[in-house]
């Protein structure tokens, strides 16, 4: 895996600064965070994950404040009014389900993401690092997890590679921007408050 320099983290501040006023600088920025997490995941000769699987979409998602920002700018200017009907929907059944539960509590209910529309992610290009980075080598245990989320006697075997990488773009975030991990937050209520207040 590459070294981050200098130059790569100037790279993120400027994006980021930029971005706060023009939408095409926020969504440069997501793109250049995502793309090495991807390319890891399409070289990867071990993964299940395909186009239409969804299982893990009923995990609990968090993101960093700058990524909810940038999905809300995509979900204004890219999607559809049908499009964004069904979110603000899915947010507002969803909401109360979750506003109050942690990590913890989340992942053994399951809820599924507001963005999932006929089992495609509605906001691909700029989703969470947290979404590139998960993968799995097994569908069958995805699909066992979110079945019963309670089951904990298994585990899901990852390509480490995608994960090292989104690991290296979340160093990235953290010496470019000054966020930890720890600053994510979860992505239906970061939604919920950016379109209802
Ligand atoms: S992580 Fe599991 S559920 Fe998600 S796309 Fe990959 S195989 Fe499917
Ligand atoms: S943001 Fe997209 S990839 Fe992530 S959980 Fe939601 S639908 Fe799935």
């Amino acid at each position: 895996m590459d070294t981050i320099d200098r130059e790569e983290v100037d790279e993120v501040c400027a994006l980021a600064e930029a971005g706060q006023q023009d939408y095409d600088a926020r969504f440069e920025l997501s793109r250049m965070l995502l793309e090495p997490i991807e390319d890891e995941a399409s070289d990867s000769k071990m993964i299940a994950c395909c186009k239409g699987c969804d299982h893990c979409c009923h995990l609990r998602i968090e993101a960093y404040e700058f990524e909810l920002d940038s999905i809300h700018a995509y979900y204004l200017r890219e999607l559809n009014s049908e499009q964004q009907a069904k979110i603000k929907e899915a947010i507002v059944e969803r909401y109360p389900i979750v506003k109050d539960l942690g990590d913890q509590e989340q992942r053994s209910i399951n809820v599924r993401c507001p963005f999932l529309i006929d089992s495609q992610c509605s906001i691909y290009p700029v989703r969470p690092m947290s979404c590139a980075g998960y993968n799995s080598c097994d569908d069958s245990l995805c699909k066992r997890s979110n079945d019963d989320p309670n089951d904990t006697s298994f585990g899901i075997p990852q390509d480490q590679n995608i994960g090292y990488m989104k690991m290296r773009q979340m160093a990235l975030v953290q010496m470019a921007l000054d966020l930890s991990f720890e600053e994510e937050r979860e992505i239906i209520s970061g939604m919920h408050r950016r379109l209802f207040g």
